[in-house]
């Protein structure tokens, strides 16, 4: 079993006019690509960079569609993610409830290099409080690169909420990254770490998984369309077919681990 913790729906206009009936267009390419490189299902996660010039309201119908969109062929997409932006304050707290209550989604995804402010925003806490009180997921962008999203900024994040699941994406983006996140990864068990964004060279994955072990590394493509951005995922070859790892270890990580994680957090609704 195949799982890809990091595929995005809603970089196009989804939110504004074109309503869901791109979603089928979308859906037929997504499949496409997963049936051709084997993988089995994919969580679904909302942009950060779709047009948003109505702030809560056009994350809100995000949020919506995204329940829809997994709603459709939970077997392909058996989960998917809300957001809200961190300085939502109370509004964005009750669509987070709304979100994981209400649309079953799984957690909420941030990716703050887009939402323009850093990962330890301060109205962070109050939303990750209640992330922990529905025991829901929490997807948080650290790409290399970004100041906003520099990976010690998750750190305090992680320190201060230690019983929310935190799954941190693009981790792997430079090699400077990869040995940042080993080194977080010793100190902060409650973040496991997707393969998004993989560098080509010198990733360390294998170090990764020597230092840390098998259980917090989660396949990750960051795959999204129109336009889709690659055509291999290359983490996926790289971990399966490249990197003479033991069946055991690449199963974990290829999928196992991912379905670990969706049994570890609450289902609130059967759409989800
Ligand atoms: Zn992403």
């Amino acid at each position: 079993m195949i799982v890809d913790v990091h595929q995005h729906f809603g970089l196009t206009p989804v939110v504004s006019g074109a309503g869901i009936s791109g979603l089928d267009d979308d859906r037929r390419q997504r499949l496409e690509f997963m049936d051709k490189w084997g993988i089995d299902q994919a969580f679904l996660l909302p942009s950060n960079a779709s047009p948003s010039p109505d702030g809560l309201a056009d994350r809100r119908e995000s949020n919506s569609v995204i329940a829809k969109y997994v709603a459709l062929q939970p077997d392909r997409f058996p989960a998917g993610m809300g957001t809200v932006h961190p300085a939502d304050g109370q509004r964005g707290i009750d669509e987070i409830s709304r979100c994981v209550e209400t649309l079953g989604l799984r957690g909420i995804v941030w990716h703050h290099h887009f939402l323009g402010t850093p990962i330890d925003h301060p109205g962070m806490h109050a939303m990750l409080d209640r992330v922990e009180e529905l025991n829901a997921l929490a997807f948080i962008h650290i790409v290399a690169e970004s100041a906003l999203e520099a990976p010690w900024r998750l750190e305090i994040l992680a320190e201060a909420h230690p019983q929310v699941t935190f799954v941190a994406l693009d981790g792997f983006s430079s090699f400077s990254h990869a040995t940042w996140i080993t080194q977080i990864a010793k100190r902060q068990s409650n973040i496991l770490f997707d393969t998004g964004m993989l560098a080509s060279v010198a990733h360390q994955i294998r170090d990764f998984l020597e230092i840390i072990g098998p259980d917090r590394l989660l396949l990750g493509t960051d795959f999204h369309c129109p336009p889709q951005l690659f055509g291999s995922p290359f983490p996926l070859t790289e971990i399966r077919d490249n990197l003479d790892l033991s069946t055991a270890v690449s199963a974990r990580v290829l999928g196992e681990n991912a379905l670990t994680l969706l049994d570890s957090s609450s289902r609130h609704s059967k759409n989800g």
